[in-house]
């Protein structure tokens, strides 16, 4: 049985004033989000009543101005989804909701490791029959179970304490989770803080409206202040009182995914107090002085867009070239990761980028991208950069050698898809037809995101180095879910 980890999702979840209707906040949200994942979109709202509207397809697809009539109240909860494992169906669309044995809304970003244990172990032994392949499932019932043992009439700080507790024991990997109970507002942070999760408040005429979410930007996007991130194991309850109220349950090391920084969050957002724009920049400047040191010559940096753009105009300012706009995106057709297998991905990435002949013709020119993971993308762009005319072609990853799988959030690949495994940089360079390719060490991809505003920060850095810090992977996980992708067709 292959698992729908909801691997790189976004979150909003929101609680207003008693008479407010927060779902526009929530849709906005959620379309500020959309990068995070366009495969699927809902949202649940309660007014006196659990009210959900989800489906496949992006934001502005799924909801219609009937949905707004209906999905009423002053707490909601919106998640966009981004399947890796298994290619997910409309009974996998979160957010999750239980009205029995106590009213419950639940939306998570992450992936849980011991889905499969837990699945054997804990609910087959009870005999609960899952009703989805999503990850999330498990959360839930983990967290409702331990609230109902307790017994009260009304959802409070202590209730999700338990909850979230239970969760830590019992759910391992990465995963934050906002949700809404009939009474009011939680969150938590995944153990490790591998995932982001942030809260934010906005006051208005009508009274004090919260926001956590994935990602800053839908808080700056929908007029919220930010309060702050949660720390890492933190939960948060915002009950009837309206007093945000914080516990730290988890006692692990801090170690939020340095990928979020290269390549998945928007340049807009802040991630624990950096600047995801002035961390790729700093990553651009340290690739420059990297490309020097291989005294290598050229006439332009051009980015693949859009990721690499922050970092391209650093680069080029690195080496007193001038930095070009070589690839025309056409933003309309999707991301090529989310394909349902490679031989798709690849006649996509043809319609999705196209050339500007002027830039390459006759030039020697430093392709820049955030990450190589299978290859394809480079050999595309190297091998149009040429058709062009282009003299040389350089490609240089902002990022260092992507290497393991991540079992956390980012679908990646299986091990034996990525092009850098067991290859030297000149081996990659002729696999995808560059004249060179030069890529970040991790040190200097780290050292950036720590210059740019935390210098306290410590990564998961598991798709580099293969250490990963939840410190429960075992090769047995490793071959289960590479077993589980190709099953899935979501690779060859
Ligand atoms: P590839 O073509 O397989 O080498 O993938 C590299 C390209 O995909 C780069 O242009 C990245 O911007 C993008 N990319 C890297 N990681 C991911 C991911 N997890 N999901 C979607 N796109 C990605």
């Amino acid at each position: 049985m292959v698992s729908s980890g909801d691997f790189m999702c976004g979150f909003i979840s929101i609680f207003g004033p008693a008479e407010s209707d927060v779902i526009q906040d929530v849709i906005n949200g959620l379309v500020a989000i959309q990068h995070r994942g366009q495969d699927a979109a809902g949202a649940v709202t309660f007014k006196d009543k659990f009210q959900a509207k989800k489906g496949l397809g992006l934001v502005r697809e799924v909801f219609e101005d009937k949905h707004m009539h209906r999905l009423k109240g002053p707490l909601a909860v919106g998640h966009v989804r981004y399947p890796t494992v298994g290619l997910g169906d409309d009974t996998d669309v979160q957010p999750f909701w239980l009205d029995y044995p106590v009213g419950v809304v639940m939306a998570h970003n992450g992936n849980v490791t011991n889905f499969h244990e837990l699945r054997r172990t804990y609910f087959d032994n009870r005999k609960i029959t899952l009703g989805s392949n999503c990850d999330l499932e498990v959360v839930l019932y983990v967290f409702a179970d331990a609230l109902m043992r307790r017994e009260a009439d009304k959802v409070g700080l202590e209730d999700i304490e338990a909850g979230v507790k239970e969760v830590f024991e019992r759910v391992k990997g990465a995963y934050s989770v906002v949700g809404i109970t009939q009474d009011g507002m939680y969150a938590f942070r995944d153990p490790y803080g591998i995932k982001p999760c942030i809260l934010g408040k906005r006051e208005s005429p009508e009274g004090t409206f919260y926001a956590v979410a994935s990602e800053s930007v839908v808080l700056d996007i929908a007029g919220y202040k930010v309060i702050r991130d949660l720390a890492a194991g933190e939960m948060l309850w915002i009950g009837e009182d309206r007093v945000p109220q914080f516990r730290q349950i988890g006692k692990a090391p801090h170690r939020p995914c340095i990928f979020e920084y290269v390549y998945f969050a928007r340049p807009d957002t802040f991630l624990d107090g950096v600047s995801v724009h002035e961390a790729r920049m700093e990553m651009g400047r340290r690739l420059a002085k990297r490309f020097k040191e291989t005294g290598l010559e050229a006439d332009s940096v051009i980015p693949v867009p859009e990721s690499a753009r922050s970092a391209a105009q650093t680069m080029a300012e690195g080496l007193g070239l001038p930095c070009r706009e070589g690839f025309v995106k056409n933003r309309y057709v999707g991301r090529t990761f989310i394909m349902a297998n490679d031989e798709i991905r690849q006649r996509t990435i043809r319609t999705k980028l196209n050339p500007i002949r002027s830039e390459f013709e006759g030039k020697r020119v430093i392709i820049i991208d955030d990450s190589i993971v299978r290859g394809n993308t480079s050999r595309h762009m190297v091998k149009i950069a040429r058709a062009m005319g282009a003299k040389k072609v350089y490609l240089a990853s902002y990022s260092a050698q992507l290497m393991y799988p991540c079992l956390y959030g980012v679908d990646m690949a299986t091990k034996r898809e990525f092009i850098a495994r067991d290859r030297t940089d000149e081996e990659i360079a002729k696999e995808i037809g560059a004249d060179a390719v030069v890529y970040q060490t991790i040190d200097q991809m780290e050292g950036a995101v720590r210059a740019a505003g935390n210098s306290d920060l410590k990564f998961c850095k598991a798709c580099f180095e293969g250490t990963y810090p939840t410190g429960d992977i075992t090769d047995e996980m490793l071959g289960d879910i590479e077993k589980d992708r190709v099953a899935a067709g979501s690779c060859k």
